[in-house]
């Protein structure tokens, strides 16, 4: 099933959701629902979700941790040019 190979995917490499919906061919959020749902399954497992948070690549704004999506605009500079927040699966 497509959620197995989401989490092949993520312990792989990380990747942002944008990547993932492509790679995936599925929409944006249904992405996100569905890595939410990795994240509660992985909980009874060895391994753990883990979210590199958002960054302005202007100032270097860190964004806050745990959110998936890709913010609008940096709040510091309001700066638009932003890395993605990146997905990963690692041992605990
Ligand atoms: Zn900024």
């Amino acid at each position: 099933m497509y959620r197995k190979k989401l989490r092949d995917l993520l312990l792989q490499q990380p990747l942002s959701i944008r990547h993932i919906a492509e790679l995936m061919e599925i929409p944006i959020r249904d992405v996100a629902s569905d890595v939410e749902h990795l994240s509660k399954s992985l909980k009874r497992t060895e391994y753990t979700l883990k979210i590199e948070p958002a960054q302005c690549r202007k100032c270097g704004f860190r964004f806050r941790k745990n959110k998936m999506t890709k913010p609008g605009k940096c709040p510091r500079c309001q700066g638009t040019w932003i890395h993605h927040p990146l997905l990963h699966i690692d041992p605990r």
